[in-house]
C-alpha cells in the first residue's frame, strides 16, 4: 500500500507545526472545522511500531495544536482517535492521531458513541456481568 503522507507534495506543503519527530497538517476530510491530524515523521503504520520519543513528539504537538485549535476555532474539546490497522479503518499506512475540535452546536457529529456504530455480540443493549468478568479474567490473564 502506498502513502499519500509520505507520497503527495500537497500534504507536506499543509504544515502547520513540526517538532524533530512529528508534523501537523490539516485533513482533507475535516468533519468539523480545525480537524487536524498529527503524524510520526517516520513512516509507521502503527502505534505499537512507535518509538517512546516519538510518542513524547506527538503528546508535545498534540499539546501545542489544541492551545492553538482552542483560540482558532473556540474549541471547547476534542475527540482525539486513530485506526490502528487496516481492519479498523486505517486508510493511510502512516500512523495518524486525529485531533477533531468540538463545541457547542458544532456540525459533522452530532455525537461520539463508539457503541452505536460497532459491532456488538448480539446487538444487546447491555452485556451480563459474569461475561464482562470472564471477558476481564481472559485479557487479565493475558497481560505480560
Ligand atoms: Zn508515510
Amino acid at each position: 500500500m502506498k502513502c499519500a503522507f509520505c507520497e503527495i507534495p500537497e500534504i507536506k506543503e499543509r504544515q502547520i507545526i513540526e517538532n524533530d519527530l512529528a508534523w501537523v497538517f490539516p485533513t482533507n476530510i475535516p468533519i468539523t472545522p480545525g480537524h487536524t491530524l498529527i503524524s510520526p515523521k517516520r513512516c509507521v503504520s502503527k502505534y505499537e511500531d512507535l518509538s517512546k520519543e516519538e510518542k513524547e513528539a506527538i503528546e508535545d504537538l498534540r499539546i501545542k495544536i489544541c492551545s492553538s485549535l482552542k483560540k482558532a476555532f473556540e474549541a471547547e474539546g476534542f475527540n482525539f482517535a486513530w485506526n490502528d490497522g487496516k481492519n479498523c479503518g486505517q486508510s493511510v499506512p502512516h500512523f495518524h492521531l486525529h485531533i477533531v475540535p468540538r463545541k457547542e452546536g458544532d456540525s459533522g457529529i452530532y455525537k461520539y458513541e463508539p457503541r452505536e456504530f460497532l459491532y456488538r455480540p448480539g446487538s444487546r443493549k447491555d452485556s451480563p456481568e459474569k461475561e464482562l468478568q470472564e471477558v476481564a479474567k481472559l485479557i487479565r490473564d493475558n497481560v505480560n
